[in-house]
């Protein structure tokens, strides 16, 4: 067998003695009753984890014990951003605490269905920046393309849950649905960077995603290429030897992570990411800061610090936007700028990512943070460090 992600697992597999073969996050499939006799090759294929996503309250309710609010929230979210867990996502799920950080991403709530007063349907109002269809263009010189509507899993915060899911009557993706916003892309000599998110693009096919890639690599401005996904969180099975070797041929190409919590960093999360590292990927995360998840500075050092070890580099923590049926997610601002005052100085600047405010209404990325520059006048800066003690910088 000379599929690396089966010899690496049979590697694990064969490290850790028996009792102790569950890894420190997540349960053996095996010990999931409906899974126990799954053969393990149909396990790290993906297409059986897509196929064999949890969509309903019965099979869910097999894997974990649901609380009364969650029952509701499953029947409610019968809809666009309908409940779809992949069963690896599963494994790392706890099944009896309904605040495990992994379950309330995946699991939907009653408190969903209530919409809150600012709270908006596009609070980032991409739609009214989309010159093309699938296509936004909001910053001078970069876009971004969105690949699909679909993903591996559902986050229950998303902020695209206006397009993000799975209609009952999908309708077949067209090749040339991207065509005007290629073209659009190609009249626009400042567009240098494309970021291609969606949906999960890696949720597409192997030839789907290089078509595309390739029409945007064809586009001689076009300097810097970048994918979005959550895909080696949710279902790391995707990052197959085949779409590493595919992604290789159109380097400089960057992948930006969405990661959330440090339970999220399994072996197997590991070795997709070691996987798309080694093919010479530059790794990137994103997250977004979520009550009761990673609002609190010591689970996101954790989360940092385990990033840096399988070689992503925290880029951006985003405040939860304003989109309808999200207020049980967000937190105060001030929460997030206390995050960023426990990181800075105080752990690696690698460890650190900015954290910004998507401005409601189509402002953009805002970095917001602790205030470091006390007073300013004519050349001279009064500056406070990490431990609050105050320097004077002469011009
Ligand atoms: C986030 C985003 C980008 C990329 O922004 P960077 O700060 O360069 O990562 C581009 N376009 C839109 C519409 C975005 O929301």
């Amino acid at each position: 067998m000379n599929n690396p992600i089966e010899t690496e697992n049979q590697k694990l597999l064969q490290e850790a003695p028996a009792p102790q073969r569950a890894t420190k996050r997540q349960r053996d499939y095996q010990q999931i009753g409906i899974y126990k006799d799954v053969n393990p090759l149909d396990w790290e294929d993906w297409h059986w984890q897509l196929k064999h996503r949890i969509r309903t309250r019965e099979v869910l309710s097999q894997i974990i014990r649901l609380t009364p609010e969650e029952e509701k929230g499953i029947e409610r979210a019968k809809g666009k951003l309908s409940m779809a867990i992949t069963p690896y996502w599963a494994t790392v799920m706890d099944a009896e605490d309904p605040n495990c950080p992994i379950r309330r991403q995946a699991v939907p709530v009653v408190q969903e269905s209530i919409a809150t007063a600012h709270e908006m349907t596009d609070p980032c109002a991409e739609d009214r920046d989309s010159p093309a269809p699938h296509l936004v263009h909001r910053y001078p010189d970069r876009v971004l393309l969105l690949a699909t509507e679909a993903c591996a899993m559902y986050c229950r915060h998303c902020t695209r849950r206006r397009l993000v899911g799975e209609s009952s009557h999908q309708q077949a993706d067209s090749a040339d649905r991207f065509d005007a916003a290629l073209e659009y892309i190609r009249q626009n000599r400042k567009v240098r960077d494309v970021l291609i998110s969606g949906g999960d693009p890696f949720i597409l096919e192997d030839e789907e995603i290089e078509n595309l890639i390739r029409k945007v690599r064809e586009i001689s401005h076009v300097e810097f290429l970048r994918i979005g996904t959550r895909v080696p969180v949710t279902l790391p099975q995707r990052i197959t030897e085949k779409l590493v070797q595919m992604l290789k041929k159109y380097s400089p190409l960057w992948v930006s992570i969405h990661f959330n919590h440090p339970k999220e960093i399994t072996r197997r999360t590991k070795i997709a990411c070691d996987m798309l590292s080694d093919a010479g990927i530059p790794l990137g995360s994103q997250s977004v800061l979520l009550k009761g998840i990673n609002d609190r500075p010591y689970i996101m050092k954790k989360l940092v610090h385990e990033l840096l070890q399988v070689r992503v580099r925290p880029y951006y923590i985003y405040q939860c936007d304003p989109v309808r049926g999200t207020q049980h997610f967000r937190t105060p601002v001030s929460v997030g700028i206390n995050i960023m005052e426990k990181l800075r100085g105080h752990t690696s600047g690698y460890a650190v990512p900015t954290y910004v405010i998507d401005g409601p209404g189509g402002g953009g990325k805002i970095p917001v943070g602790p205030n470091y520059i006390l007073s300013q006048a004519k050349g001279k800066y009064v500056l406070r460090n990490y431990k609050g003690k105050i320097y004077t910088y002469l011009e």
